[in-house]
């Protein structure tokens, strides 16, 4: 045995170049079964990432044995949302591969980056929640942190966006394991049972009636595979592991199948294994609202399972499980874990209930993404009955004994018993997650200064006046691995270079030492041109995904986030409406060229974004193809983001636009990754975009609109859409282009919706805030042409953002809520 494992160790450890050719050929003669006359390019990049892989399982197995033998405090992270990147690059960078692995490759006639391109992004994820879930897990390996992160494994992740002819949102499957995945370990002995639906009944041996037996109707199988998260800069490698439904053996119906009925024969298959088949299904049909509810019990179901069985492998007391386990929630999704937890431990090991709540208010921790009240999650009793009836008991009982506690608070006062209630009457009996959630846990945290303050003031506040000693805020961070070094080679170079070494990485703060940079005119000549080579990269990209070509010496404006109202895109729609206008009016005029660079993916029924695609796509359209206005501007529409297409636009952008209506974005996390990247910021007092401009000074950073008090204010007293319009001769000129039909051939119905609603309604006050954005892109304009001056103001928005890395958002945790401490895992003797 020892021997075996010290040979293979001798094999995997390996980074010099003749290692890695002698296991690269062997990799591809034993694992991919061919060889080097046979194999295809596709053969290669598999083989690649196998013999890279390789490299992190001796770490990984390293990691596991400290674990083992220091039995400390683990943080497991619960998230429905992955937004992992591709594997390989981060891979080679965390093993120190990257080098010889290009000699090699070269020599063969190959190049690393055609390979990478077969390096498939999981799109386990939406956006920013999906994405900070990954750069905690990055930040937490990095920080030797014991975590595990638990999700599901969808076999089709975020839709690919595509557009139709019409230019709007086209959604098709991502199945991104379908060739297989090189990252992945199965890990089939560890799989999980999970029941669903059925009904409940007393036990014979429990006075308080409290312990019950639930009889599932249906159970499901929950296979668990993982994948390995390394650490820069250090030996620790944690897993994130991932949920799969399968239908358990019985459910084929080989009798059925016998007898000539084949879809009757798999019919419960499909539904089992429907639970994990996509992201977030529609939820505006009861099945599948239903299937959502499985999606996230099942999640919550295997992984608490299996984080007690890890418990039980060095520990055996129950009440020391919250000494060894924190458990975070990110966001509602998962927080049906607390009514699971309660199960577990009451019904299936004995455990009093007095006990199992105290165990389990000590190991929940939730982090809330959201301030709208409409975006908290809610369930209808009546489905959680049906789906989780033991479930639906508990939540009463622990809702039950609450509600006592605030009686026994605030004696007389019905209302605040009302509002705090766990359970809603009004407009359907429903369970409220986010107070389940603030319930059973012991922390609470916002995901920004501005959001943590008003979750205590509006969102949460009678939680925050009951338990204030919850609250927390911990500001967003990004990876600088991911999002500097891997994104922005160019620039994690000269930031190296000038820096003396690169140990900005996993201290970022040390980016503060570039602020020497601004005083030296050959620094920011260098600072320039990596940021022009930069955009000449994505003008390649832009001009092959979508044929229109972007000039590099043009400012290069990005707004890349979720297509969604309150972030209003519609606002930057009227800017460049208007920038149209202007040109149109004053052709000859001396003019600041800017490319225009959007990308972002809306919800598949959020009918109001779609439309609104459509509108930005033809604004594109007439823009580019005219020849006066596209000499000064141009407008190109990225299908389909994700964190690739992140990583090329971030580091090539000059302009961030976080045009939020204040209040309303939780934080934001990619106003620091374009930031970190040189990019200055064009923003309204939202989310994290308060704490960039404290850090980058007023002077590096363009402000305007209404405040979150403002805001709030205008939206109590009602807007009036319709007095901006009238007021306001370049809005009013921008809204009747778009109406008129100037984007559509003349069809003057084609946009008549978006023109309504927004004349009409304006939910998230774009055209109040109108005249205050169009004056500050003009600022934005006017500093353009200062070059020096511009390119100062960039070098100081990276040197002053440090702060905001994931390594730090980590520390933050750590110290204000999950109390955990590092393990060191020794190299390789
Ligand atoms: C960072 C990131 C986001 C979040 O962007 P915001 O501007 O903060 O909404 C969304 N999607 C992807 C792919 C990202 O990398």
């Amino acid at each position: 045995m020892t021997t075996v494992h010290t040979r293979a160790k001798r094999r995997a450890v390996g980074t010099t170049r003749e290692h890695l050719e002698q296991e690269l050929v062997s990799n591809l003669y034993y694992q991919r079964g061919t060889t080097t006359q046979s194999a295809s390019s596709y053969d290669a990049y598999y083989t690649l990432a196998l013999t890279v892989r390789d490299r992190l399982v001796d770490r990984y197995a390293r990691t596991t044995a400290a674990h083992y033998a220091a039995n400390p405090r683990f943080l497991y992270y619960l998230s429905a949302e992955y937004m992992l990147g591709r594997q390989l690059t981060q891979n080679m960078l965390s093993t120190d591969t990257e080098e010889p692995l290009a000699a090699i490759v070269s020599e063969l006639g190959l190049s690393l980056d055609e390979l990478a391109r077969y390096d498939v992004e999981p799109g386990l994820g939406n956006g920013g929640l999906g994405r900070l879930a990954a750069c905690l897990l990055d930040a937490l390996a990095t920080s030797d942190i014991p975590a595990v992160g638990y999700g599901i494994r969808y076999e089709f992740g975020i839709f690919k966006q595509a557009f139709t002819d019409g230019g709007g949102q086209l959604e098709r499957p991502d199945d991104w394991a379908f060739y297989g995945n090189p990252w992945e370990f199965a890990a089939p002995d560890d799989r999980q049972l999970v029941g669903f639906y059925g009904t409940t009944e007393p036990v014979e041996d429990d006075p308080t009636g409290l312990r019950r037996r639930w009889i599932p109707g249906e159970v499901v199988r929950g296979e668990p595979s993982h994948m390995l998260v390394p650490g820069y800069g250090t030996q620790t490698v944690n897993i994130i592991r991932l949920w799969q439904a399968r239908a358990s053996r019985q459910s084929f119906n080989l009798e059925r199948f016998s007898a000539g009925e084949y879809v009757e024969a798999v019919e419960d298959i499909v539904r089992s294994e429907n639970i994990s088949k996509v992201l977030y299904p529609d939820d505006s049909t009861e099945p599948g609202r239903e299937l959502r509810l499985k999606q996230q019990y099942f999640l919550v179901s295997c992984s608490l399972r299996d984080i007690i069985r890890r418990y039980h492998l060095r520990n055996s007391r129950w009440d020391g499980l919250a000494d060894k386990v924190v458990i975070q929630l990110n966001d509602t999704h998962p927080v049906m874990a607390v009514a699971e937890l309660m199960r577990l431990l009451v019904d299936e090991h004995g455990v009093a209930w007095e006990q199992a709540w105290s165990i389990t208010r000590r190991t929940f921790a939730y982090t809330c993404h959201t301030l709208m009240p409409e975006a908290l999650e809610t369930w209808p009793t009546d489905l959680v009955q049906r789906l989780l009836p033991r479930h639906m008991e508990i939540i009463y009982a622990i809702n039950h004994f609450f509600l006592d506690e605030v009686r026994h608070r605030y004696p007389g006062d019905t209302e605040k018993v009302r509002r705090l209630s766990i359970v809603q009457e009004e407009p359907v009996r429903s369970v409220r997650m986010a107070h389940l959630a603030t319930v059973g846990s012991f922390a609470v945290n916002g995901v920004a200064e501005l959001h943590s303050r008003l979750l205590a003031d509006t969102t949460l506040t009678d939680f925050a006046q009951l338990w204030p000693d919850r609250f927390h805020n911990v500001t967003n961070g990004v990876s600088p691995r991911r999002f500097l070094r891997l994104a922005n080679p160019r620039l994690s170079a000269l930031i190296t270079a000038e820096l003396g070494d690169d140990r900005w990485l996993t201290d970022l703060e040390r980016l503060e030492g570039l602020t020497a940079v601004t005083e030296h005119p050959a620094l920011l000549d260098r600072w320039r041109s990596v940021k022009r080579r930069n955009k000449a990269a994505l003008a390649v990209y832009a001009a092959q995904a979508t044929g229109v070509v972007l000039d590099p010496d043009a400012m290069c404006d990005v707004m890349i986030k979720r297509f969604h109202a309150y972030k209003r895109q519609l606002l930057k729609i009227l800017h460049v409406v208007t920038l149209f206008n202007r040109i149109h009016a004053d052709p000859d005029a001396d003019r600041v060229p800017r490319s225009f660079v959007v990308a972002g993916k809306a919800a598949p029924g959020y009918h109001a974004m779609k439309r609104l695609m459509r509108l930005v796509n033809a604004v594109a359209a007439t823009v580019n193809a005219d020849p006066v206005v596209s000499r000064h501007l141009r407008v190109v529409f990225l299908p389909d983001y994700n964190v690739t297409r992140a990583e090329l636009i971030v580091p090539a952008a000059d302009l961030s636009e976080q045009i939020s209506l204040a209040g309303t974005e939780a934080s934001g996390t990619g106003n620091m990754k374009l930031a970190l990247n040189g990019a200055l910021t064009i923003g309204t007092l939202d989310g994290a975009n308060i704490e960039i401009r404290d850090r980058v000074g007023a002077d590096n950073f363009f402000l305007f609109g209404l405040d979150a008090g403002e805001a709030a204010a205008v939206r109590a007293e009602g807007c009036s859409p319709r007095r901006h319009y009238e007021n306001d001769e370049e809005l009013r000129a921008a809204v009747d282009a778009i109406a008129g039909g100037v984007f559509s051939h003349g069809d003057r119905a084609e946009f008549a919706d978006i023109v309504h609603v927004m004349l009409t309604y304006d939910e998230y006050l774009a055209l109040a805030d109108y005249r205050s954005y169009v004056d500050c892109q003009d600022a934005v304009d006017a500093a353009w042409c200062d070059t020096e001056r511009w390119t100062r103001m960039s070098v100081v928005n990276t040197a002053r953002c440090g702060f905001f890395s994931a390594d730090r958002t980590v520390r933050d945790y750590r110290e204000r809520i999950w109390r955990v401490d590092p393990v060191p895992v020794s190299p390789q003797d």
